[in-house]
């Protein structure tokens, strides 16, 4: 390996060994419960972007999170990886909240919002380019391109909870009174803020006829 290569990676090494150290001296004995189960109560749905840890974004620590993220943090019917996670953090695990968490700045976002190609990649973007063609008024209307990516950051979310909420996954979870609310939020990285949507469901009604299923 060059010295760059190396560089990087023992970076990674001695991060691992500082955990390890923390690890070993923690008393509470939550890492040897840890090794056999977790009970986290929230499914963080979340933007791969380096910039957007749930962990530390939230306060939480190490079993109280279940993570899924992708580019954009886009849930879509046909993605099996998003739903075999969605399932098994409702259906196993019982988390009690569902968090899609967008960020301000996302690249993936404004990548959508170009006209240009971006390869494979652009065939996920597009998802972002329906939610677009579905607000193109209100987005169209915006001038300053920051703005317009940070108001489709936020209707992306809005959109990506009701995609949740339109599967047989969530619904039969509240069919079975099962609580289980499903949130959008949206991260500002420069200060740390993670702000609430308040486009919250924690039932099918407001889905209107055609979604929620009988
Ligand atoms: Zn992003």
């Amino acid at each position: 390996m060059c010295n760059d290569l190396k560089h990087s990676f023992n970076k990674i090494i001695e991060g691992n060994n500082n955990w390890m150290e923390f690890v070993k001296n923690d008393t509470s004995g939550r890492f040897e419960q840890l090794s056999k189960e977790q009970h986290p109560e929230i499914l963080w749905i979340g933007c791969a972007d380096s910039r957007v840890p749930a962990n530390e974004i939230t306060g939480t620590k190490p079993g109280e999170v279940f993570v899924h993220r992708n580019i954009a943090n886009v849930c879509v019917h046909s993605d099996m990886n998003m739903l075999s996670v969605l399932d098994y953090a409702v259906n196993v695990l019982k988390v009690k909240h569902i968090i899609v968490a967008g960020h301000y700045g996302c690249g993936g976002v404004a990548a959508s919002l170009s006209r240009n190609q971006f390869g494979i990649i652009e065939n996920w973007l597009c998802h972002i380019k329906d939610v677009y063609r579905l607000r193109a008024a209100e987005i169209g209307a915006i001038e300053d391109l920051e703005c317009k990516t940070d108001r489709l950051v936020e209707l992306n979310v809005e959109e990506q909870v009701f995609n949740l909420c339109t599967t047989s996954i969530v619904q039969n979870a509240w069919k079975n009174n099962q609580p289980l609310a499903v949130h959008g939020m949206v991260i500002n990285i420069a200060s740390g803020e993670l702000i609430n949507q308040n486009c919250t469901f924690t039932s099918k009604e407001s889905l209107g006829k055609v979604f929620a299923y009988k």
